[in-house]
């Protein structure tokens, strides 16, 4: 058995609704066959007050071993360090934290808030929110970047708007099981095996995005045309799965005509939600877009989708999804 805490800071919830919404295997399945013994969790766990204190108190005293903490939502560390604007359990959930991961075996992150401190940590922060091991790209977060776990891992992050169910019980079930060491994890310390591609990989419209055709408006792209262009996709910079594991089993944003707004990456909100940045290619002279595809210049960029637009054959600026 595995014992797993998982507690919320600064949080929407929306990663355990995600949690809660997997299939492959389901969260009674983790609990039922795979050796999962959830010690507690803010939408699961059934003891209130004084006896959740006592879970709490116990793994921070090392009777009950916590071999897996799991965090989701920011570290709220406002006013003045002190995390009181965010009390749990009779004491600010930063020094619960803070002594969590100093018993944990294995610490992840889930969802973009605990991994860089997400959207509360746009500026101006007013709950000088922060990740537990990193603000935004920056390393460090709340725990510091020498933190490392029982394990000697540094935190797991599992990021995402929320995360996909599949990223978080996979990553659950494969750490439950003993197989931390099969783990790769990127220069973030994400599992590499869902953020190593692009959520371009396995789009769609990637047909589209190749001869330089768009929607005209927003709104249009649900059958033909890429979002990148003038409905600000981040698809080709966003290290994600999303379509390559469909969410649902079904589909993706893109797949369903919604820009990816790129979530999964630390800069996530991007533009810190301006009006007019939102599924809004950002462009230099109305023209060239500011950002373009992870490791092509722009010179290169420009040449290939100028050549592009010029030999697009004309199946290219038609409904592909025509049965
Ligand atoms: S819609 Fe987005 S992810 Fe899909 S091909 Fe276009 S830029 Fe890439
Ligand atoms: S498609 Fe993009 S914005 Fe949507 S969940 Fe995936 S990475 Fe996040």
């Amino acid at each position: 058995m595995a014992n797993l805490l998982w507690l919320q800071g600064g949080a929407c919830s929306g990663n355990t609704m995600s949690f809660l919404n997997a299939d492959q295997p389901t969260a009674v399945d983790l609990l039922t066959d795979f050796g999962i013994d959830l010690l507690w969790h803010p939408s699961l766990g059934m003891e209130l007050g004084q006896q959740a204190q006592d879970v709490f108190n116990r793994c921070v005293s090392g009777e009950t071993p916590l071999d897996i903490f799991v965090f989701e939502g920011s570290v709220i560390q406002a006013p003045e360090k002190t995390g009181r604007f965010n009390m749990f359990a009779g004491r600010p959930m930063q020094d619960w934290v803070r002594e969590l991961c100093a018993k944990a075996d294995i610490v992840v992150a889930i969802g973009d808030c605990a991994c860089w401190g997400g959207i509360p940590a746009t500026a101006p922060n007013p709950s000088d929110s922060i990740g537990l091991q990193y603000l935004k790209r920056d390393s460090g977060g709340f725990l510091g970047s020498d933190y490392r776990s029982g394990l000697g891992l540094p935190v797991i992050n599992v990021p995402g708007c929320p995360a996909h169910p599949d990223w978080i019980t996979q990553i659950v079930v494969a750490l439950a099981s003993g197989r931390t060491a099969d783990i790769a994890l990127d220069e973030l310390a994400r599992p590499a095996t869902f953020f190593t591609t692009f959520t371009q990989t396995g789009c769609t419209r990637t047909q589209f995005f190749d001869y330089k055709q768009s929607p005209a408006k927003f709104g249009e792209g649900t059958r033909t045309g890429c979002l990148f262009y003038e409905q600000g996709c981040r698809g080709p910079m966003t290290h994600s799965s999303c379509n390559k594991i469909l969410w649902n089993r079904q589909s993706s944003k893109t797949r369903s005509g919604m820009p990816c707004i790129g979530c999964t990456e630390p800069e996530f909100p991007h533009h810190d939600l301006m009006p007019g940045t939102v599924f809004k290619t950002q462009k230099v002279s109305g023209v060239i877009p500011k950002e373009v595809p992870e490791g092509i210049d722009h010179a290169s960029y420009l040449a290939m989708a100028a050549t592009a637009k010029i030999v697009a054959p004309q199946w290219s600026k038609e409904d592909m999804f025509v049965v």
